[in-house]
């Protein structure tokens, strides 16, 4: 495995101008879409408290129903908030000219690959060879998943 260090060169390091701006268009617009899906939802969620007088009437079953909503949407902004962090770092690694290659072969990422999936770490041809190469290997990491404890005792 070799994997080319990008190091002292910005923005973007080596990379073409248009590479670099195209990259930097795709992770800004996930970002701001991230960003207004979340605004979106605190304002639909204050919302509905306005539109709900009755909060202090709740029985319990309602009550903790509304608990479980509110843990949910927790959840989902939570889960955002992550991605966010994702593309901030992402965006970091683009300045620095790190951002966009394949771990594997060091190779670029093709704009249409990481448009689809913006913290993809292989090309395509990298992910596909290591698919077929390691399903038992797949295999594995997904039962040790669900079992993860177990194998962990195993050193
Ligand atoms: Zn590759």
């Amino acid at each position: 495995m070799s994997v080319h260090k990008h190091k002292d060169k910005t923005p973007g390091g080596d990379m073409g101008r248009d590479r670099y701006a195209e990259l930097r268009r795709i992770l800004e617009e996930r970002r701001r879409e991230i960003l207004s899906a979340v605004h979106d939802k605190i304002r639909d969620v204050r919302a509905e408290g306005a539109n709900n007088p009755t909060t202090g009437v709740l029985d319990a079953a309602e009550t903790s129903e509304a608990d479980i909503q509110d843990d949910i949407e927790f959840a989902l902004i939570q889960m955002k908030a992550e991605t966010l962090n994702k593309i901030n770092e992402a965006l970091a690694r683009l300045e620095e000219g790190r951002y966009g290659y394949c771990f594997e072969c060091a190779d670029e990422i093709s704009d249409a690959r990481l448009r689809a999936l913006p913290f993809a770490v292989r090309c395509k041809d990298c992910e596909e060879a290591r698919e077929n190469a390691a399903p038992r290997e797949r295999m594995l990491s997904q039962r040790r998943g669900s079992s993860s404890l177990f194998y962990d005792m195993q050193g």
